[in-house]
């Protein structure tokens, strides 16, 4: 199950969408921002009713 989810890119500050597997509970992966091509890393966490969506660049890590 994909679903589109708003989070920040943190070279542009861009908002963008992010296409999120909501059948995974706990991710983390990187995906180029589809604005400045950057490799952003994303984790994200999902109950199934929330997503909750962390950016960081790839070479700071979390
Ligand atoms: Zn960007």
């Amino acid at each position: 199950m994909l679903e589109e989810h708003l989070g920040q890119c943190p070279y542009c500050w861009e908002h963008i969408y992010f296409e999120i597997d909501l059948s995974i509970e706990n991710q983390e992966y990187v995906e180029d921002c589809q604005v400045c091509c950057n490799p952003i890393l994303l984790r994200v966490n999902s109950n199934g009713l929330e997503v909750h969506i962390e950016t960081a660049r790839e070479d700071d890590g979390f």
